[in-house]
């Protein structure tokens, strides 16, 4: 059977969600539907259960899913441009903060008792100066796990009242072009199924990245080299970072290494959180959430260091590069991710089953006690170690022995497919947010999705 749709999203993450809000707000009568290869937002649930090694399902309920990989995390809204994407470079910081903004107002529409603005500190800032350390300048609206997730349910009710179709386990695996637009191929569980449409949205995040380097070789779109990062969760006791985090609720923090004299980040903190485990097509990293709901707080907090990587030359394949470390850490992690106490990495043994049960911190994770240091490259775990001690320092006890490291947690932006300033990559075809290799957070991924709702209503 074969439809006509004026505009096709796929992917049903806060791109493509805002997308089609956008859309339906200029333009109700506009025939959308949303392509979505994950679960309906319900749906979705992690087999393995809190605290359990994944069991590697075929489509990730936590990467994916109706709400996207954002699902389940942990709610923050970066209100600003200075991390989370690069949108304030592609739209200037005017246009930008405007749909940023915008994005706040539409959550604030679908959340009850939405969270106060948490705003940056200067004294906290001055600390980080002191000590060679740069805190990123943000606000951040937290809505913990699951207020995010209740807003992101009522948004799609929305999106539903509004005759949005919503397709769950329905994969888009090619694109062709028509005479006035574009045929996709589909399957819907497991059954293969054409539909056509004038408009098409790729919003298919990170986990879509194979997909859409695929497009864009099909449709000869260049693509720009882009960076990837490499990097450990960290987990320790809530007080280290609790100055911090009362404060600013997520600190950011830059940092120069001594060594090589690369940039690392410190960045995603969780306050009384949990570590988690992510599957992005059948290799599992690391990740972490917290929730808004003082009962379900841990001891622990926890949050990513990344050291980035840039390739120089003709190297396209940075995602495959750092992909293959995370398959590596796996192989050696027997299936899943390796945790080792710091105190362990720092003498150049392995963390086993007994040093780790009498750690003081405990993990919230189940991962595999091994060995970081015999899959990470050296650069990369040479910074993430002089990272510690640099933060050490403003939050003493961050170096403690006991403090946890999770392997791998890696970033691929690695596609940055050409586009024509308004994000479509072919006529009528645009990509959106994590896929795009813009973005890198919720609140920059959706205000690419109002931008271009924008752009196809004639807004
Ligand atoms: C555990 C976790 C915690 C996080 N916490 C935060 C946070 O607190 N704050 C923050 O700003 N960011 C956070 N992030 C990052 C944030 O979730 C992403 O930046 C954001 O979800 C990107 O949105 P997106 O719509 O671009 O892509 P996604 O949310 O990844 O959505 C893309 C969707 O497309 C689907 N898809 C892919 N390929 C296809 C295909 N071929 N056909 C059909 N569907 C397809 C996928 O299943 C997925 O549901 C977190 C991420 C994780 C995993």
């Amino acid at each position: 059977m074969t439809t006509k749709y004026d505009v096709a999203i796929i992917g049903g993450g806060i791109g493509g969600l805002m997308a089609a809000y956008e859309i339906k707000k200029n333009d109700p009568d506009m025939r959308v539907i949303i392509l979505e290869r994950g679960y309906e937002q319900e749906n979705r649930h992690c087999p393995a259960g809190a605290g359990q090694p994944c069991v590697h399902c075929k489509v990730c309920s936590i990467a994916g899913g109706f709400a996207g990989a954002g699902a389940f995390s942990d709610g923050k809204f970066n209100l600003g441009t200075a991390y989370g994407g690069m949108i304030g470079d592609e739209l200037g910081e005017t246009v930008a903060m405007q749909y940023i903004n915008e994005v706040d107002h539409v959550l604030e529409q679908f959340a009850d008792d939405y969270p106060p603005l948490y705003k940056s500190s200067e004294a906290l800032k001055l600390k980080c100066l002191q000590n060679n350390l740069r805190l990123l300048d943000m606000n951040v609206r937290h809505l913990g796990t699951d207020k995010n997730y209740k807003t992101m349910l009522r948004l799609i009710d929305h999106l539903k009242e509004q005759d949005v179709e919503m397709k769950a386990r329905t994969e888009c695996v090619d694109i062709d072009k028509t005479e006035d637009g574009y045929s996709l191929s589909l399957v819907q569980k497991d059954q293969p199924l054409t539909i056509d449409t004038k408009r098409i949205i790729i919003a298919t995040g990170r986990s879509g990245a194979d997909f859409v380097k695929k497009m864009c070789h099909k449709f000869g779109v260049h693509i720009n080299a882009n960076s990837v990062d490499i990097g450990v969760r960290v987990e320790m006791k809530d007080a280290i970072w609790r100055e911090f985090s009362s404060v600013i609720y997520e600190p950011k923090i830059l940092y120069r290494t001594k060594t090589f004299e690369d940039r690392t980040r410190m960045f995603c903190f969780n306050q009384g959180g949990l570590v988690s485990a992510e599957n992005n097509n059948g290799i599992i990293t690391a990740n972490g959430h917290s929730f808004a709901e003082p009962e379900k707080k841990t001891d622990n907090c926890n949050f990513a260091i990344l050291s980035s990587i840039h390739f120089e030359g003709d190297f396209d394949k940075p995602t495959e590069y750092a992909q293959n470390i995370a398959r590596n850490m796996n192989f050696a992690g027997e299936g899943n991710i390796i945790v080792q106490r710091f105190g362990d990495l720092k003498r150049g043994r392995r963390t086993n089953a007994h040093r780790l049960g009498a750690n003081s911190v405990i993990p919230t994770l189940k991962a595999f006690p091994g060995d970081l240091s015999i899959v990470l490259p050296y650069r990369a775990l040479t910074n993430i170690i002089e990272t510690i001690y640099a933060l050490d320092k403003v939050a003493p006890g961050t170096a403690n022995d006991d403090t946890l490291l999770y392997g791998c947690e890696n970033k691929y932006y690695s596609i940055r497919p050409s586009h024509d300033g308004n994000f479509a990559i072919a006529k009528d075809m645009y990509l959106i947010g994590d896929g795009s290799g813009i973005t890198r957070g919720l609140s920059q991924s959706g205000a690419m999705g109002l931008y271009v709702g924008d752009r196809i209503t004639g807004q």
